[in-house]
């Protein structure tokens, strides 16, 4: 996700992260990584103007960019919005602002509440980690978010990326900020390579740190971040809107395929992920009414009893088009259960004698 921020903290010549305006824009010389180039400076410099411009001009009116928006809605965003996109997560976001403005305010919550606030954003053990974190953030830190990487990092559930996105665009902070829309754009502007492998190695994030202005970092973080969602997307790159164009190590080369590097396609129908996602909203919609016999999910309708036939049938019309779309995957019992299991084993829901509900 990306953000902008009004004020930054310029790293100190000695990288201790504070340090004064007046320094030179730009850090010590991107260093070459296996399969990754050097890069000049003044290159480096060059394409770190074109995106801060670009970004300035073309960045998307988002709430949590706001200069006035807490870090504690920073670190919501961050978390709801890993793999799911800026549309789905932005009524959500809105709505949980209003409802948990602060750690306290979540970490008070029930779990059940926050299961049915996150509604379809998917992953739904992100919500539960959230409330964690937001608990230790009160018991831990004062009701403060942390502002620097090593705490961050020590919270539930918050990675690598999520810490360095809070420290840079909720405090200003110089931090290396590398999703797969970063690493698309540095990847093709200077590696000249269509996609970068899955993992992201520590020679990759020297190179990225490297390339990280001294000033300017935040709309930096922010502008790579949002070109690679606008522009530099995975399958349909629009280079002629980009203000890289003519920078683009990949587009000088010839927009070579990378046979080396399999295209992560995320595949969906038929995954335990998205039966998961089926019983999970059957679990959420039946909240405020009775559990869900787990046999409405798993026997098949010829095995239905006819009392649970006519249970079935007399279920709110929601509740029926949830279960329906778990029937309709026709995943078999044996599966839809094992899947059911772990979801209680995650937190997700409660396995009752009367069937499953909300924790
Ligand atoms: S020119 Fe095309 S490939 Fe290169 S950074 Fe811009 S959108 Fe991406």
């Amino acid at each position: 996700m990306t953000h902008r921020r009004t004020t930054e903290v310029t790293p100190a010549a000695d990288g201790s992260g504070g340090g004064s305006a007046a320094q030179p824009n730009r850090r010590a010389e991107p260093q070459p990584a296996a399969g990754l180039p050097h890069i000049s400076p003044d290159h480096a410099a060059t394409v770190h103007r074109l995106v801060v411009d670009w970004f300035q001009e073309n960045a998307r009116p988002l709430p949590w960019r706001d200069p006035e928006a807490s870090a504690w809605s920073i670190l919501v965003c961050e978390v709801m919005s890993q793999q799911t996109p800026v549309s789905r997560v932005l009524p959500r976001w809105s709505d949980w602002m209003e409802r948990w403005p602060t750690p306290a305010d979540l970490a008070a919550a029930p779990a059940s509440d926050v299961l049915i606030a996150w509604d379809s954003l998917g992953y739904p053990r992100r919500a539960l980690r959230l409330q964690e974190t937001a608990a230790a953030i009160v018991e831990r830190h004062d009701s403060i978010v942390p502002d620097d990487e090593a705490t961050l990092r020590t919270l539930p559930g918050v990675g690598a990326y999520t810490a360095a996105a809070v420290t840079s665009f909720a405090y200003g902070r110089h931090a290396v900020v590398l999703d797969v829309n970063v690493r698309r754009v540095l990847g093709r502007v200077f590696a000249g390579v269509e996609h970068r492998p899955a993992s992201l190695t520590a020679a990759e994030r020297r190179w990225a740190s490297a390339l990280v202005p001294d000033r300017e970092h935040v709309v930096w973080n922010a502008g790579t971040m949002e070109l690679g969602a606008l522009v530099c997307t995975a399958r349909n790159p629009d280079c002629a809107a980009c203000p890289l164009l003519e920078h683009c190590a990949w587009v000088a080369a010839g927009k070579p395929s990378d046979p080396t590097v399999a295209r992560r396609t995320q595949a969906w129908a038929g995954t335990d992920r998205q039966l998961r996602g089926a019983i999970m909203r059957v679990v959420r919609t039946a909240y405020g009414s009775a559990p869900v016999p787990l046999r409405f999910l798993t026997a098949p309708t010829a095995h239905l009893t006819a009392a649970e036939a006519d249970a079935l049938s007399a279920l709110p019309a929601p509740l029926q088009t949830a279960v329906s779309a778990v029937r309709e995957l026709d995943a078999g019992g044996e599966r839809t259960a094992r899947l059911a299991d772990d979801l209680v084993r995650d937190g997700l829901a409660v396995s009752t004698e009367n069937g499953l509900r909300l924790p």
